[in-house]
């Protein structure tokens, strides 16, 4: 650290993301990366002319990747963001809606980004504790006195609360913004998009990173009310015009125009998450109801970070987490076939040698 850092950002620790390690090649289960490539139809359209017009700055706006996200779940354009990864959209919302000092509410266990920002940007984030098993208590996020940030499904429990009890949430707090993270949602198969055609203080954020295979292209969309939607674009103009840049607003509109690819490839990491928690079972692991595409898994073998640690020296990479709540637990990303049988029989192998 510099002596010229300034306090904030002296006062905390910043997001640890993942190990993206280049040493070797790993069967790589901990970033929740889709496992298969994104839609073949983007090889094709990456044409010579589009490698020249790199030259140029992208558009601010990509209305036809806007259109195609409002085709997708039946809304106006004018109720769709994009920006660079979900990421940056919950870092926009958090410069657009909140002046420092000012509260907000999230579950206890869940996105470790969300308390990350909220220092950066001097918001005091409070945590509601989530029940023991993870699930949430939709009680107490009634008539609330401050703006509330959910992820639906959660994570690293992979757990969902259903769209009628978002509804309730997002009626019972009508002046405060209820923000849902829905980065998993493909997985679940349900959306509450359709909710923000009714409510204006809902803003849905998802991201191509996890179903659509574009983690590396970097997009996040949000979608809500036009003008939720134009105070995100506020924040975009006043820090940067130009922060999708052309190759990935390409890439997510043919991402998300090929829904025959995306519901195959996405049905297929949903057959393989529920064959393989049957086969953690039969190990004796006990899991949560996962509806994402990751497996959040704990036995009373072996701690989560041992397993972490065994699956590591033999070339597999999962996510442990320290936090008391969850560090008997470990989070495995659902990966190929080929990849998930490899992780079972070394699974096998290091409860054997116990
Ligand atoms: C992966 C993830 C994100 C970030 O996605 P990007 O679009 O890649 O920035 C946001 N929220 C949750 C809950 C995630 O798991």
């Amino acid at each position: 650290m510099s002596r010229f850092l300034n306090n904030n950002l002296s006062s905390f620790d910043a997001y640890v993301p993942g190990e993206q390690p280049t040493d070797k090649k790993y069967i790589k289960l901990n970033t929740n990366e889709f496992p298969y490539e994104p839609s073949p139809r983007i090889k094709q359209e990456i044409t010579k002319e589009v490698i020249e017009d790199l030259r140029l700055y992208p558009p601010t706006e990509f209305e036809d990747l806007k259109q195609s996200v409002a085709n997708l779940y039946n809304v106006d354009k004018a109720q769709v963001y994009v920006g660079n990864g979900s990421d940056e959209v919950i870092a926009f919302s958090y410069m657009a809606f909140f002046d420092k000092g000012d509260k907000l509410y999230s579950p206890d266990i869940t996105y470790g980004f969300y308390s990350v920002y909220a220092k950066l940007f001097n918001i005091n984030l409070e945590k509601i504790a989530l029940k023991e098993d993870f699930s949430l208590y939709v009680e107490d996020y009634i008539n609330l006195d401050a703006n509330i940030i959910i992820a639906n499904p959660n994570a690293p429990s992979g757990l969902v609360i259903s769209v009628d009890d978002i509804e309730r949430i997002v009626k019972a707090n009508p002046d405060r913004l209820v923000i849902i993270d829905e980065a998993y949602a493909d997985f679940w198969g349900q959306s509450c998009v359709s909710l923000t055609k009714i409510y204006d203080n809902l803003l849905v954020i998802q991201t191509l990173s996890k179903s659509r295979a574009l983690a590396g292209m970097r997009i996040g969309v949000a979608i809500g009310s036009p003008d939720l939607i134009e105070d995100l674009n506020k924040v975009k103009f006043s820090f940067h015009p130009y922060n999708v840049n052309r190759l990935s607003g390409l890439c997510a509109k043919i991402a998300v125009e090929d829904r025959e690819y995306f519901e195959s490839t996405v049905s297929k990491v949903i057959q393989t998450r529920e064959r393989i928690k049957a086969e953690l079972a039969d190990l004796g692991f006990e899991m949560t109801d996962s509806q994402t595409n990751f497996i959040f898994a704990k036995t009373e073998k072996i701690s989560g970070e041992g397993l972490y640690l065994e699956l590591k020296n033999r070339g597999i990479l999962v996510r442990h987490f320290s936090d008391p709540r969850t560090k008997d637990y470990v989070r495995i990303s659902v990966g190929t076939d080929n990849e998930m049988n490899i992780l079972v029989s070394s699974i096998k192998d290091i409860l054997e040698k116990l």
